[in-house]
């Protein structure tokens, strides 16, 4: 299948899940996660009008966006753990953070971001799931985190993000979806975080039927990662 054909379908599947939850399919966003796939299929999904792609490790964020040249009409976003050291590279090229998961995190990339690039869009990642390995700040956490974040003049809070623990099946990741959902309401509702970012390639129906804006899509766009 090629990378148009992919794109088309995890379309038909956004279209197909936004209209079974009574949703506006124009309001869920693709952010295309382009990690450890060969340029020439990023360059493919370029020329099907993919503009906002998504990097999770810091060197390759760096290396892609060398290699595809500084092009004012791409939208980088940076979805992986971010260290505190690396957050001058990252408010350098991205324009959306996806995991921002501490005060002293949003600090140093406000920073950076006024001293480099202008405003910063960033999401606060939740590890919802309570999972060690996991990134994200405790939901517990979040409304201090998320206070932090808004003390910076440079960044601008886009909304919640979570990668759910794996599950074979979708379902599975529905009620963390949903506690990131409900977390969202009781911080202010969409007035003051407009955008979920929630669901990858195998989960993205849950996650557009439980009010995702922006789903980060990897393999179903790309294939399989070599
Ligand atoms: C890799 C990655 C994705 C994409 O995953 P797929 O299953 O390939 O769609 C999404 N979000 C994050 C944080 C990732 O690291």
């Amino acid at each position: 299948m090629t990378v148009a054909q992919r794109l088309a379908q995890v379309r038909a599947r956004i279209d197909g899940a936004a209209r079974r939850a009574g949703r506006d399919p124009e309001a869920v966003h693709v952010l295309a996660v382009t990690k450890k796939q060969p340029v020439e299929l990023v360059r493919e999904a370029i020329a099907c009008g993919a503009r906002d792609l998504g990097e999770s490790y810091v060197q390759e964020l760096v290396a892609r966006h060398r290699e595809l040249g500084d092009s004012p009409d791409l939208c980088w976003h940076f979805v992986g753990h971010l260290q505190t050291n690396k957050a001058k590279d990252v408010a350098r090229i991205a324009r959306v953070v996806h995991s921002v998961d501490s005060a002293r995190l949003a600090h140093e990339l406000g920073r950076r971001a006024s001293a480099d690039a202008g405003r910063l869009d960033v999401f606060l990642q939740v590890n919802v799931g309570g999972e060690a390995q996991k990134s994200g700040c405790a939901p517990a956490q979040a409304k201090e985190v998320l206070a932090a974040i808004e003390l910076e003049p440079s960044l601008r809070v886009r909304g919640l993000m979570t990668v759910p623990p794996h599950t074979d099946d979708p379902e599975g990741a529905r009620p963390f979806f949903r506690a990131l959902r409900e977390l969202r309401d009781a911080l202010g509702g969409s007035q003051r975080l407009p955008d979920l970012s929630m669901g990858m390639s195998h989960d993205l129906e849950v996650a557009v039927e439980e009010g995702a804006t922006w789903l980060r899509i990897g393999t179903a766009i790309f294939g399989e990662r070599p």
